[in-house]
Order: structure tokens, then C-alpha cells, then sequence
């Protein structure tokens, strides 16, 4: 399905267009390492090759949010040298804790039953939107051209019907789809190839997924939601290089999920809560459990006397190796969490999109000096599943379907059974490859059969309400503008997503964007576009798949501060 920004585009001068051997789609980790390998790829060979970067977000790591602990060794393939280079990685792993919390107290789960693949040893604590900025600017050092404020919206294909490069979207159209005195037309970028790294839940990505039926024969993709804040805390309770996950509560035991916090740089602390988007009772807030978790008395005193100073929520993947798509269509490929690549018992993904995104540019460069172009570059599926991204995702393939059928407690012990098996008898484990069951948006349930889940008032220092927050995640958007969030059917919308289920949506959005109102006795639906922070959840849970996710004028967006 396309959907157009302007009201009728047939009036519009037309694109001018550039031609590259190579557009990337996204500058995060995976579309950064793809572009820079190229270029590493082409110096070592002596010939040139020209690669363009386009990014949605007003810089490069506008719009990147992550834990993060990161394993270096996507990075280290990429610059051998990362550390002389100066690479943002200030605050190596010293302590690893995982905690079972009940309502009042927490259970320390002993370091010795974790699978030692679980351990971050060896791992650094950052902002993943630090690195990324530190990766655009040894991209631009190489000569790479990166265009940050201009979002890929459409792709063009040639006459064979093979991906042939991207188009930006207008700028300047106004709410009535009609061009302002801001337009300016879309340029068309045409590309050998077309690498695709838009992270969890592309939006180019779904298109091309279901026109080349990349899902085909494997399991759906699965999704957390990934709520974080960043806070400056009392030094005397910083704790550098300090890691510590919890499950359990505030979650049922039929809700996955659970909470980060690392204490790195100069008294900084990065706390999140993920949920897995195959929740069933539509009542459930994500925002709302984050804001309770903080309230545990475990958690209070770290942030005691501290100050949030970011927010921002993001998508992350959780399908694993059984739901990797295809990864190649004619003209280019999928990279990073765009194709799914994140390790959910180790909470990491950034390595893996950084490992593909090396993957995929050594895939692109063989075929562009081979004099290819536009075909489907069919090793690159080998590299990534024989390689170092297949040899950290198959062990652990059965972790989340254990936590999906068997709840947190059982699901747990299941999975943790599985990984020491694999442990000692490699690629062994339980010996099958569970499945994942339903998408993530068949999962609620109606609301009559559910019970409402009641969330006490923010007391503005240690919770806040949605809308303070969203404020703390710098986002902006040109306010002339269509809505970015498409609903395909207004009526569908009252009759299901809100008679049914009670209006989740006005619940999952960690930034307020969905309202139900009542006006003259009916329900009106309405959409705050502007909030918008770009995580992608109402694409993946709204039930009926009624609304749509498109990208909005280039640059806005959140604004995240080395989130
Ligand atoms: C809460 C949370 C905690 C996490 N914790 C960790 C952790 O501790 N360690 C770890 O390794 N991983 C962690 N991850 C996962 C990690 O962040 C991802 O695996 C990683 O960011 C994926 O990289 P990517 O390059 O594929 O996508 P992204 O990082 O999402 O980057 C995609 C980029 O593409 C841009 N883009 C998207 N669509 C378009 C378009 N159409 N046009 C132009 N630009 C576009 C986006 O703006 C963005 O800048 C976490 C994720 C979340 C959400
Ligand atoms: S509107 Fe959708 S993508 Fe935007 S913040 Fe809300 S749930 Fe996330």
C-alpha cells in the first residue's frame, strides 16, 4: 500500500535525480558500518566507489535511542583501532547484576546460574547516538555523503522491477496536501544498490518485505517497546560500569519484559523498561509500568535527588533467528534491526546491525567490481547466518517462545536450561527451534475479558506524566504538514480499536499521539502527529492494522541527546 503526501502529485514539476553506486537508508550503526566498509573496501582496491547516507533525523543520532551495552565487535572489525581513534566508549562493564523483583523486595539471581552468554565482560556502556555522530564523522572523513534531514520515502525501481535507489519526500506540503510556500520537490537518489537500515520496523523495509514476500517461510517478526530515560544522579550512588536487569514486577507474570539501568560516564545513568508487544490485556500502559518500576525500592534510592534529563521510547526486535527474512531483493539488501538482528536474553542488537552492515557492503562491492547491479545479492544471506550473527542468535532462537508460552517465572528457568545446553554442547540445546505463534497485533485481547490496570498520579520528581516527558525528548515537527500516521479506516477504528478494546492505542503510545474524545455522545479519534517520537509501536499493535507509519517531513522528529 502507498501512500501519497500530496494531493495530487501529477501537478509537481519533477524530481531532479543524482546517481550513486550505493544509497544507504538510515545512519545508524548497521547503514553507518555498511557505507564505511564500502569505502574501506574501495581504498584497499584502489577504485572509487560513491555512497550516499540518508537519515530522517536533523543530525545523525538524532533518532537513535539504545541501552546501551555494547559489544565491541562489530566495531572493532570496522576500526581495528577504535580506541586510539577516540570512539565514545567511556565506561567498560566491571559488574554484571540480574535481580526477580517482587512488589516490595528483589531476589539477586546468582551470576553463576546466568549463561555465561548473558556476561558483559569485555562490553562498554555508551549512548548509541554518541557513537553513531562518531561514526558520521569517520564517514564524512572517507568521503562519504551524508544527508541528515532528508527522509527516504518512496522507492524507485527500474523497468525489471528491481529496486533502482529511493526518493526523499516533498517538503513544504501543507495539512491539505497541497504545496506551501516551504515546497520543494523530492530529489530521486538512483543507486547500484540500495542498502536498507531504518532499524526496527522500516517503513521502506515493510514495503519491500511484503513485494518481495521476504517473509515467506519464516516466523512473523516479534517486538518490545523500549521506554528509557536518562538521569544525572547523586555521585555517591553512581556506580561506573555497574549493569543491572530485572524481571517480574511490576509486569504479570504473562507479560514479558523488563528493566536496564547502567551507570556510566560521569554520573549518568541510563534506566529503561522494555515490554514485549505481544501483551494481551489492552488496558496495560507500558509508559505506566515504567514509571511504577521506578518507584520500587530497589530502584528509588538511585535516583534520589537526581534529574531526568532525556526520554524517548523506540521498537526493538525480538523474532530472532526463526524470524529473519530474506535479506536480499533485486537491488540491494536488509541490515541491522530493519532485518531483525537483536539478541533478546542479551538485550543487544547493536553489534549484530554493525556485523551486517560489514556484511552486506562486502556483499555489494564484490557484485558493483563484478560491473553488476539491480540483481539479488544471494550471499549475503550465507555470510550473515554462518557467520558471527547466525553463531550469537541460533543458541539462543528459543528464549523469547519460551517466555511467550510459558510466562516469565517458567519461561525463564526454560530458556536458561536451553542456553546452558548450548553452551556445552554447541548448537545442540533442546535440539528444535520453537516458533513464536501469533504477530504481535493478534495478541490483545477484547477488553471485556480483561481487568483495567489502574496508574497512580506522576509526582514530578521521580515520575512524570507523558507529555512533560515527550518534552524531555527535544521532538519537533513542521506542523503544516499531513499526519506522518495514516489511518486506513476511520470507522473500523470506532467499531474495533475502540468499542472492542477499549482504545489501546491511547495507552501504547509512550507520547500521548492517540486520544479517544468523546464529542456529542460519540467517540472521536484523535492523532497529536506532532508528538510523535518515532518508535514505531502503533504500526506493530495496532489489532486491526489500521494504522500505518509513514515518514514525516525530513528532520523532525525526536532530537535525542546521546540517547
Ligand atoms: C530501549 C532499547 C535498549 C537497547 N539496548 C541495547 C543495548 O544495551 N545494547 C545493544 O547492542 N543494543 C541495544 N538495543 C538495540 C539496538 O539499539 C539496535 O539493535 C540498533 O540500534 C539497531 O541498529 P540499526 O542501525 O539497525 O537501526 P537504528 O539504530 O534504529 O537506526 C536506524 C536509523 O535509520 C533512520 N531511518 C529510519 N527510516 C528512515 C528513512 N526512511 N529515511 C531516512 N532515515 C531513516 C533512523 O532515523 C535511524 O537513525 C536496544 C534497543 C532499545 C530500543
Ligand atoms: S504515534 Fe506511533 S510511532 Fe509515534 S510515538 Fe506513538 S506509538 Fe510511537
Amino acid at each position: 500500500m502507498g501512500f501519497s503526501r500530496v494531493a495530487n502529485t501529477a501537478d509537481l514539476p519533477p524530481r531532479e535525480a543524482m546517481d550513486f553506486d550505493v544509497v544507504v537508508v538510515g545512519a545508524g550503526p548497521a547503514g553507518l558500518a555498511a557505507a564505511i566498509r564500502l569505502k574501506q573496501l574501495a581504498q584497499t582496491a584502489g577504485r572509487e566507489v560513491s555512497v550516499v547516507v540518508l537519515e530522517k533525523g536533523s543530525e545523525v543520532g538524532a533518532h537513535i535511542l539504545s541501552g546501551a551495552v555494547i559489544d565491541p565487535i562489530g566495531l572493532a572489525r570496522l576500526f581495528p583501532d577504535w580506541r586510539e581513534r577516540g570512539a565514545p566508549l567511556p565506561t567498560p562493564v566491571r559488574e554484571d547484576r540480574f535481580y526477580y523483583l517482587g512488589p516490595a523486595g528483589a531476589i539477586r539471581i546468582p551470576n553463576l546460574v546466568m549463561p555465561p552468554l548473558m556476561s558483559n565482560h569485555g562490553n562498554f556502556i555508551a549512548s548509541l547516538g554518541n557513537l553513531c555522530r562518531w561514526l558520521g564523522e569517520q564517514a564524512a572523513a572517507l568521503g562519504i555523503e551524508i544527508f541528515p534531514g532528508f527522509a527516504a520515502a518512496e522507492l524507485l525501481y527500474d523497468e525489471g522491477g528491481a529496486v533502482a535507489g529511493v526518493a526523499t519526500g516533498d517538503m513544504g506540503i501543507g495539512k491539505d496536501g497541497k504545496p506551501t510556500d516551504r515546497f520543494a520537490r523530492g530529489m530521486e537518489l538512483r543507486a547500484k544498490y540500495t542498502i536498507i537500515a531504518e532499524g526496527a520496523r522500516g517503513s521502506l523495509a515493510e514495503t519491500l518485505i511484503a513485494r518481495f514476500d521476504l517473509a515467506a517461510g519464516h516466523q512473523p517478526q516479534k517486538y518490545g517497546i523500549g521506554l528509557k530515560e536518562l538521569w544525572e544522579v547523586l555521585p555517591e550512588v553512581h556506580r561506573p560500569g555497574l549493569v543491572q536487569h530485572t524481571l517480574g514486577w511490576p509486569l504479570d507474570n504473562r507479560t514479558g519484559g523488563g528493566s536496564f539501568l547502567y551507570h556510566y560516564d560521569t554520573n549518568l545513568v541510563s534506566i529503561g523498561f522494555v515490554v514485549h508487544l505481544n501483551y494481551e490485556n489492552p488496558y496495560l500502559s507500558p509508559y505506566g509500568e515504567f514509571q511504577r518500576f521506578k518507584t520500587h525500592p530497589a530502584i528509588r534510592p538511585v535516583l534520589r535527588g537526581g534529574k531526568r534529563i532525556a526520554y524517548g521510547a523506540r521498537a526493538l526486535t525480538e523474532g530472532g533467528w526463526q524470524s529473519i527474512p530474506e535479506l536480499a531483493f533485486p537491488g540491494g539488501v536488509l541490515v541491522g534491526c530493519a532485518a531483525g538482528f537483536m539478541n533478546v536474553p542479551r538485550i543487544k542488537g547493536s553489534h549484530n546491525a554493525m556485523l551486517s552492515g560489514i556484511a552486506a557492503a562486502e556483499a555489494v562491492f564484490a557484485a558493483i567490481a563484478a560491473g553488476r547491479l539491480h540483481d539479488r545479492l544471494a550471499g549475503y544471506r550465507a555470510a550473515v547466518l554462518e557467520g558471527p550473527i547466525g553463531a550469537d542468535l541460533r543458541p539462543v532462537r528459543n528464549a523469547k517462545p519460551f517466555l511467550s508460552r510459558f510466562g516469565t517465572r517458567l519461561g525463564t528457568l526454560m530458556s536458561g536450561v536451553d542456553m546452558w545446553l548450548n553452551t556445552f554442547l554447541p548448537g545442540t540445546g533442546l535440539g528444535y527451534t520453537l516458533k513464536h505463534g501469533k504477530p504481535d497485533y493478534a495478541t490483545l485481547k477484547p477488553a471485556h475479558a480483561c481487568r483495567p490496570i489502574s496508574y497512580a498520579k506522576p509526582d514530578n520528581e521521580l515520575t512524570f506524566d507523558r507529555l512533560t516527558n515527550v518534552s524531555f525528548s527535544a521532538t519537533n515537527h513542521e506542523e503544516n504538514q499531513p499526519s506522518h500516521l495514516k489511518l486506513i479506516d476511520s470507522a473500523l477504528q470506532v467499531r474495533s480499536e475502540h468499542d472492542v478494546y477499549a482504545g489501546p492505542s491511547s495507552r501504547y503510545c509512550p507520547a500521548g499521539v492517540y486520544e479517544w474524545v468523546e464529542e456529542a455522545g460519540e467517540a472521536r479519534f484523535v492523532i497529536n502527529a506532532q508528538n510523535c517520537v518515532h518508535c514505531k509501536t502503533c504500526d506493530i499493535k495496532d489489532p486491526n492494522q489500521n494504522i500505518r507509519w509513514t515518514v514525516p517531513e525530513g528532520g523532525g522528529g525526536p532530537n535525542y541527546p546521546g540517547m
